[in-house]
């Protein structure tokens, strides 16, 4: 499919490159790399994301270059990274594009022209390597910068299950093409907004366990009352997560209209997955979203009753 794939874009010459909306590291890190390349190949490429860069992104090579829009501008094709869907990115106009869509998401689907999909890798950035890779396209520090933090941020700093001797063989061939990993980790973990520590305070202060399952949220008034914007949740999860007798843990955040957006957080043991694909949402084994009808008591409560149906599938010592 990787052949597949150049041969399309060699074949055009104006490229969109996009992302889901509140993109992660791997979605950004992914689009800003992709753009580069395309552009060494002599390609037109523009980077469009709903919601622009997060501000712990904003330093990355390319980023400066990356629009915000709502709506896809005049293009021959639009790569879709790390998204399963048209409807995640946002953006108007996808329906009459060439659309070439790769991802690494169990969930991911066929919903593109050409659909490269491999959930092997750790990370979206690892597909967009090899693009470079077979384009002949130097992989130079800028480009190998944007997709070490891809790979760093979606694997959890090398932590997460899947984590394995390829994935430690494409960040130290990124790491001697120039990405500097102490770099590349200060702006994403000791970066942060103060409103995103006080907003912390209060999801912890929310937190609740029962047995492997732990939960936290976080409402309107307190992102308000804090300042916090949406990017300062991404992550809180793990806190709860980091509790040693947890397996799983979920955080939900208050969206207008009495909706729940929520993040679930497997340490393995847990398909969290599958629960959130049974919400319309989707993403990995350890690490998936979705959004729940409110008020907060029925979300949690519907959320929880999914988990404690799903089987357990591996002991953890
Ligand atoms: P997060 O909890 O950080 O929002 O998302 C964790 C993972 O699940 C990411 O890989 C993300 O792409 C995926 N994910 C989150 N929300 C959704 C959703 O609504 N639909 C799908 N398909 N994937 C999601």
């Amino acid at each position: 499919m990787l052949d597949r794939v150049l041969q399309e874009i060699r074949a055009r010459h104006r490229f969109v490159v996009t992302s889901h909306a509140r993109p992660d590291g791997d979605g950004i890190g992914s689009a800003l790399a992709c753009g580069q390349i395309l552009r060494v190949m002599g390609k037109d490429a523009t980077i469009v994301m709903h919601d622009g860069v997060p501000r712990i992104y904003q330093n990355l090579p390319f980023a400066g270059r990356a629009i915000q829009a709502d709506t896809v501008p005049p293009n021959d094709a639009v790569i879709l990274l790390e998204c399963d869907g048209l409807k995640r990115t946002l953006l108007q106009g996808l329906e009459d594009c060439f659309l070439i869509n790769i991802d690494h998401h169990v969930s991911g689907r066929n919903f593109a022209h050409i659909n490269w999909i491999d959930s092997t890798v750790m990370a979206t950035a690892e597909l967009v390597y090899r693009l470079a890779r077979l384009a002949c396209v130097p992989v130079a520090a800028d480009i190998a910068t944007c997709l070490y933090t891809a790979l760093m941020t979606d694997t959890g700093s090398f932590m997460f299950e899947g984590t394995n001797e390829r994935t430690f063989t494409v960040a130290r061939e990124l790491v001697l093409a120039g990405a500097d990993p102490a770099r590349c980790a200060r702006p994403i973990y000791f970066g942060h907004s103060t409103a995103k520590i006080r907003l912390l305070g209060a999801a912890l202060s929310n937190l609740h366990l029962e047995g492997p399952l732990a939960w936290i949220w976080v409402t309107l008034e307190q992102m308000d009352r804090f300042g916090a914007r949406e990017e300062d949740c991404e992550g809180l999860v793990n806190y709860a997560l980091s509790i040693g007798d947890v397996q799983v843990a979920i955080f939900f955040r208050e969206l207008p209209g009495q909706r729940y957006r929520v993040s679930l957080r497997s340490k393995g043991a847990v398909n969290v997955s599958a629960v959130a694909e049974h919400f319309g949402g989707g993403g990995h084994k350890c690490a998936s979203g979705c959004s729940v009808e409110g008020p907060l008591a029925i979300a949690v409560s519907r959320v929880l009753e999914r988990l404690r149906a799903q089987p357990v599938t591996v002991s953890t010592p």
